[in-house]
C-alpha cells in the first residue's frame, strides 16, 4: 500500500504458537522507502521475504534494489527475515548499537528474552554493518531519515522521522492504547512519547503493529497511548501494597483483568511490563 510519494506500508500477518494446539493471530508492518535504491524499516518474521519480494516484484523491482535494511529493534518479528533479505539483496543492515547483540546472536536474545515461538518467528542471526546514533540523519538517493533513539520498549528502540514526506516510523516504541503492554521501562516509553510529540511536521503515524495513521488521527493515537500508559500506572499505584513487594505474575493477572485484556497476556514478558512501574512508584504522574 503506498503511503506517501516515496513510502509504501506492507502488513506481514503471522501467529505466535502457545502450545496445545493454541495460537495468537498478529501482524506486523514492514516499510518500504524508495528511490533508484530502497530503503526497508524492518523485516518482518522468518519467511517474509516471500510477501516483500512479491510486493517490490508488482513494483517492477527485485530483491537486489534494496540496499538498506534498518531495524527499528531487535524483537523476533522485525528481524526474523532481516538474515534471508541480506542474503538475497546483499545490502547493509543497521540498528542502534544496543539492539546490536539481540540481532547478532538470536540465542543469546531468546535466553534473555525467551518469547513462545521464538525459533518460529526468527530465521537466524545477521551481522549489523551500521550502527545508528541518536540525531543521525540517513541520506537517502531521494529523502531523509532522522534517528530518534527512543528507550523504554525495547533496548536500542528507534523512531526514525522522514522529513521530506511527513513521516515517522515508530516500531514498536510507542504502545497500542488498550492493547498488550509490552515495554521495559515505563518511565522511558512516557518519555519517548513525550519526544514523538514535540516532532514539527509529522504527517503519517507509521507504527509496526497498527495501519497506517494520517493528520490528527497520528495525534489522536500518541495522546491515547499516553493516556494508557498513565492509567495503567495510575491502577497499579492504587493496588499495590505498600512495601512494593508483589508478586509480579499475581500482579499481572490483576491487572490484565482490570484492564480487560485476554487471558493470554498473564505471561511473564507482559508481567515485566506492570512491573517496570514499580521503578517510579512513589511518582504520580509518568512525565
Ligand atoms: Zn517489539
Amino acid at each position: 500500500m503506498q503511503i506517501t510519494e516515496h513510502v509504501h506500508a506492507l502488513m506481514i500477518p503471522f501467529h505466535i504458537p502457545l502450545g496445545a494446539g493454541k495460537k495468537l493471530e498478529r501482524f506486523v508492518y514492514a516499510y518500504l522507502v524508495l528511490g533508484t535504491e530502497i530503503c526497508l524499516i524492518d523485516s518482518g518474521v522468518k519467511n517474509s521475504e516471500v510477501l516483500i519480494f512479491d510486493y517490490l516484484e508488482k513494483l517492477g523491482r527485485k530483491p537486489g534494489d534494496i540496499s538498506l535494511l534498518i531495524l527499528t529493534h531487535a524483537h523476533p518479528d522485525h528481524i526474523g527475515s532481516a538474515r534471508a533479505i541480506k542474503a538475497a539483496a546483499d545490502c547493509t543492515v543497521a540498528a542502534h548499537p544496543e539492539a546490536q547483540d539481540w540481532v547478532e546472536d538470536v540465542e543469546l536474545q531468546f535466553k534473555e528474552r525467551p518469547v513462545p515461538g521464538f525459533h518460529t518467528l526468527v530465521g537466524g542471526s545477521t551481522s549489523v554493518d551500521r550502527l545508528l546514533q541518536d540525531g543521525e540523519i540517513i541520506g537517502l538517493d531521494t529523502v531523509t531519515l532522522e534517528v530518534i533513539l527512543t528507550p523504554g520498549h525495547a533496548k536500542g528502540s528507534i523512531y526514525l522521522f522522514c522529513r521530506e514526506d511527513g513521516v515517522m516510523f515508530t516500531g514498536d516504541a510507542l504502545p497500542q492504547a488498550n492493547g498488550l503492554p509490552i515495554y521495559e521501562d515505563a518511565a522511558a516509553v512516557a518519555a519517548s512519547i513525550k519526544r514523538l510529540k514535540s516532532v514539527q511536521g509529522v504527517k503519517h503515524l507509521l507504527a509496526s503493529w497498527a495501519d497506517p495513521l494520517a493528520g490528527s488521527a497520528a495525534f489522536t493515537m500518541m495522546d491515547q497511548s499516553l493516556e494508557y500508559l498513565q492509567r495503567i500506572h495510575g491502577t497499579i499505584r492504587e493496588i499495590a501494597s505498600d512495601d512494593g513487594k508483589e508478586d509480579p505474575m499475581e500482579l499481572c493477572a490483576r491487572m490484565v483483568k482490570i484492564l480487560g485484556l485476554p487471558e493470554v497476556a498473564v505471561n511473564p514478558l507482559i508481567a515485566k511490563s506492570f512491573a517496570s512501574h514499580f521503578n517510579i512508584i512513589d511518582r504520580e504522574n509518568l512525565l
